[in-house]
Order: structure tokens, then sequence, then C-alpha cells
């Protein structure tokens, strides 16, 4: 591929060139776009990914989408935006320090949970039910579907016309992680970010929403063992700043481990290219010790939290009025917007719907069901 010339001091590809690993995915050996379009002048490609998702209707609604509370439990907690930008900015930090393609790295954070419906997992699981005759719904898959079809914002192409790099790694994500190579290292420190992230904020906001205190959380072993660090450091904290405190080393202590390994499997490995990469197992993980201590993290908030009865009883309902909507959006697709009603003619009525319930913000899910709610009053009433 021919780099432009420009009068800009340094070009990405000689930044590129300059700063990463051998290991690391240049822009130069990109595979490209499906729809061809002429390189940028100051922005690589992958950077221009990265701008796309940010501009794109789906990732903006992730502001109004829920993490795994939802509004009404306050408004201290993380959404699925939030979120994304705790993983955006770990997959980062890793990135940088392992000399990996940031802006790679950032754009597959920052696409990674684009796909997700309203009302988290519990929208997700409805919609996987509602389409199940039809091909069934997951958010990996989903977040594709956006990218390459649902977008609509250039006059060129649909979709957003990302790089494939893009793209593989997150139909990656969409394949469970079946695959038989392993994904470029930019995609796997997004999926070690992810795992970060979650497994600390969600503690962090159970215990600020009060469905945790936080003496029950002194019984698994990484939150006792964060707790003892930062009180070797600090004595006398006020809870606020200890839980706060904690949660950041949280947060610096699974980078490190994570660092620390990866460093150490990359040389022990020799792994000096894209290919030795993709021929090797995943090497960015959490160490043994670490890997145990999350799973007894996660165990603890699966059974403490995601199942509290608080957030079940919230669920339930958030399901019972996508299953309502999408029933009433089948039998009537005209009462959805132009856009989708005109996308039941190739992708049929059910998938149709089943976009554009996903793409809806709790919010917008919630005014909705209201308003069919009240259309059906109406129509009784007649
Ligand atoms: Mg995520």
């Amino acid at each position: 591929m021919k780099r432009s010339s420009s009068s800009f001091v340094v070009g990405f590809a000689e930044r590129e060139a300059a700063l990463l690993a051998p290991y690391a995915m240049p822009s130069a050996k990109s595979a490209g776009r499906k729809y061809p379009e002429p390189e940028h002048p100051y922005r690589a490609p992958f950077q221009r990914d990265r701008d796309r998702i940010v501009h794109s209707a789906a990732y903006r609604r992730l502001s109004h989408k829920t993490q795994v509370f939802t509004g009404e439990l306050g408004d201290y907690h993380r959404t699925r935006l939030t979120h994304t930008l705790e993983v955006a900015s770990v997959a980062r930090t890793l990135a940088r320090a392992l000399r990996l393609n940031e802006d790679l790295a950032e754009a597959l954070a920052l696409l990674h949970d684009i796909g997700h419906p309203p009302f988290g997992h519990a929208g997700e699981e409805m919609l996987g039910e509602c389409l199940a005759p039809h091909g069934g719904f997951d958010h990996n898959r989903q977040a594709l579907r956006i990218v390459e079809e649902l977008e609509q914002r250039y006059p060129g192409f649909p979709g957003l016309n990302l790089s494939q790099e893009v793209l593989d790694g997150q139909a990656y994500r969409a394949r469970k992680h079946t695959s038989p190579d392993s994904p470029l290292l930019e995609v796997q420190v997004v999926e070690a970010a992810d795992s970060v992230a979650y497994d600390t904020h969600d503690a962090d906001d159970a215990l600020q929403i009060g469905l945790l205190g936080f003496e029950e959380l002194l019984d698994v072993p990484l939150w006792k063992e964060a707790v003892r660090r930062v009180e070797s450091r600090w004595m006398q904290l006020k809870p606020d700043q200890l839980r706060r405190s904690v949660i950041h080393e949280l947060i610096d202590w699974q980078v490190s481990d994570l660092l620390t390994g990866a460093t150490q499997r990359l040389a022990e490995g020799q792994v000096d290219s894209i290919d030795a990469v993709l021929s090797r197992q995943i090497l960015i993980h959490p160490g043994h010790e670490m890997a145990e201590k999350k799973v007894e993290l996660e165990r603890f908030l699966f059974d403490r939290v995601y199942r509290h009865p608080q957030v079940l009883a919230v669920r339930r309902h958030a399901q019972d009025q996508l299953q309502e909507m999408f029933g009433e959006f089948s039998a009537r697709p005209e009462l959805m917007p132009p856009h989708f009603l005109a996308l039941c003619e190739h992708a049929g009525v059910a998938r149709s719907v089943g976009d554009y319930l996903a793409g809806m913000s709790d919010r917008f899910a919630q005014q909705q069901f209201q308003q069919l709610c009240r259309r059906r009053r109406g129509a009784a009433a007649h």
C-alpha cells in the first residue's frame, strides 16, 4: 500500500514503524476495508475506525444502556458507555506498555459492547428467546451487524466500513473464542481489559448501591488481599476512601499481573511476528493465581449481586416489556420507524424488530413500551 507523502512532520506509518513491537499489528499490514477508500492524510486507518465508532449512533446510545444496574438504582454506577470507556482505558494502557497498536486496541474496546440491547444481559436473553426461531440474538454478532449494515452514516457504503482487523477482532468475540487460531494481541488485550473492568467495577457499584456490605466482600480472597495492600500504605482511611483505593489497587494489580505474564510469555516463546502470535496459545491472560482469585470473585458477584432479588426484579420487568414489544412490533411492523420497516423486506420482520429493539436505550425502550400500552388502551376504548 503506497503511503501518501504529506507535509506532516511524522506520518502515522513512520510513527508506527518507530514505536510498535514486531508482534504488533501495523496499519501498513492491514487487509483494508470492504469498500476501498483513499487513505486519510494524517489519521491512521485504525484511528479512523476508532473515530467512526465514536461518531456512531449505536455508540452514543450506550450512555443510556444498562451495564448491570438500571437507572432506578441511582446515578453512581456504570452504564454500558462508562464501562466501555474503562475497558478502552485499560486496553490502551496494556497496548502502550506492550508496544502494540493502541489505535487498534482502542477501536476494538470502543466497539466491543456496541451490540448490547437495552437492559443488559436480561435484554439479550429475552431477545435471544424471541429470535430463537430466526437465528437467535447475540450482542457480539449484533455489533458486527451494526457496523457492517445498520449504521447509515456515509454516502458511499452501508455501515462504518471498518478495517478488516477490527471486524475480525469482534468476530472472534462472536465465535465465543472457539477459533483454532489465536487473535491479534490487540484483540487479546481488549478481552483481558474487559474482565479487569467488570470484575472491579461491578463490586464497586454493588457496594455503592448498597446491595453488598464491605465486610461481605472480605470473604473474597482477591478483595481481602487488595484491602491488605491498601491498608499497608494508608492507615485509617474513611470507608469511602478505602473502597475507592481498593478499586484502584484491584485495577493496578490485575493490569500489572497481565503485563508481567505477557512480557514473560512473549520472551520465552520468542514471539517476534504476527504469525507467531496467531499460531501460539493466548498470550495475554491473568497468571494462574490471579485467574483463580478472579473466578472466586466472579462466583461471589454472580451469587450475591447479579442474582440479588432487587436486580432480578428489575430484570423480569425489563424482559416482560421487551417480550411484549417484540410481539406487538412483529404483528404491526408499520409502527416502527420507516428505516426498520424497509429493513423487513430483506431481513424479515422478526430480525428487523430485533434490530429496532436492540438499538433502543433503556429509557427509549420504556417510553416505547408506555406508548404501545397507551395505544392499546385507546384501541380497546373504541
Ligand atoms: Mg464489556
